[in-house]
């Protein structure tokens, strides 16, 4: 087992399985996008499987395939049906900005760890969703959104709260929660966003989101969440869905964090806000036993700082975050 020296098991990994996107989210990347990484420098399924193999036999039992967009990666689906094998592995979600699903739908479906869909959706205005992505994609993402509720997948939406931008849409959102059966997510918006801390933006932390939500309801009920929730988790009184804020950048929930992160060319992480504590590659490259690997583990898991501030002070490259969280996997 992965314990660190907080008592915190690792039962959670999150796999970036490629550094490219097909749109250019304002939060995320400057509009020219980001140098990708060479393709022979990412990692390739089959490594990846290895590795996921190795962390399951230490404990791990939810998977997290991220990017970048993951289904920009050719041959994904085909991963997912391997990874759906891997005995031990309990849970299997994506993240996903729901413009390349579609038409894997009926096969994700028939992959039963595939547990949850979250969809990244930024605004319910087309014009609005085209300033925030760059791209002229909100038709297929809304879509998407429905074809995900119509197939039965747990569905949870991805909204980060920018500044003068979709922080009037709050309501718009909840109100989806009425009739649907979905979670909204309200996520704090972090400078990973290939350049740095945005000067002049207004500051939407979890307190200002909460405020504006009890500014337009009064029966909001605050639900009990799992201690590795990343979410702080809310219903309005007889709407069928809920909505959870995600203090990503308060950094109030590391006290609960069960999760590890390998980036796309593998960089294995303990922490969002760190800076990357190994390269993996030339470790699999050199054909390292899952004995060896996971015993590298074991010793790596003892260097877990205890929340995303000390993981940030010890960053050894840039002193501030400002990579793009395309290249970190969100
Ligand atoms: N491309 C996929 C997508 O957008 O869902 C998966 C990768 S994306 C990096 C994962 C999540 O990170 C998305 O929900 C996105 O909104 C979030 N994200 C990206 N940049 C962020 C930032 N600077 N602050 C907060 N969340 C961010
Ligand atoms: Fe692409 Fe997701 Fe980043 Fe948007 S948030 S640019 S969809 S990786």
């Amino acid at each position: 087992m992965l314990v660190d020296k907080f008592g915190r098991q690792i039962t959670y990994l999150r796999l970036a399985v490629t550094d490219r996107c097909n749109l250019r989210c304002t939060y995320c990347m400057p509009a020219e996008g980001i140098v990708y990484e060479k393709r022979k420098d990412i990692l390739t399924y089959e490594e990846m499987l290895f590795l996921v193999e190795c962390f399951v036999e230490l404990g791990v039992t939810k998977l997290r395939l991220t990017g970048g967009e993951p289904f920009v990666r050719k041959d994904f689906v085909q991963f997912l049906v391997k990874l759906n094998a891997i005995n031990g592995l309990e849970e299997i979600n994506i993240t996903t900005n729901g413009t390349l699903i579609a038409k894997h739908l009926d096969k994700l479906k028939s992959l039963k760890k595939i547990n949850a869909i979250n969809l990244s959706i930024d605004s319910l205005n087309k014009e609005k969703f085209s300033q925030i992505t760059r791209r002229d994609s909100f038709e297929t993402v809304f879509e998407t959104l429905n074809l995900l509720l119509e197939k039965g997948f747990k569905t949870k939406l991805n909204v980060v709260m920018i500044p003068n931008v979709n922080t009037n849409e709050i309501k718009d959102f909840i109100e989806l929660t009425k009739e649907k059966n979905i979670a909204v997510r309200f996520i704090e918006e972090m400078p990973f966003n290939g350049v740095g801390k945005r000067k002049e933006a207004e500051v939407w932390d979890k307190t200002k989101i909460y405020s504006e939500i009890k500014n337009n309801y009064t029966s909001i009920i605050a639900l009990k969440s799992e201690k590795s929730s990343t979410s702080n988790n809310y219903k309005i009184e007889n709407y069928k869905g809920i909505f959870g804020i995600i203090p990503a950048y308060t950094r109030t929930i590391c006290g609960g964090c069960n999760r590890i992160r390998i980036t796309a060319k593998g960089q294995f992480k303990l922490c969002l806000f760190d800076d990357g504590i190994l390269n993996l590659r030339p470790f699999l490259r050199q054909n390292a036993s899952k004995e060896d690997l996971k015993l590298l583990f074991y010793k790596l898991i003892d260097n877990k700082p205890k929340n995303g501030f000390e993981a940030e002070k010890q960053r050894k490259k840039t002193i501030e975050v400002s990579e793009s969280m395309s290249t970190i996997g969100g």
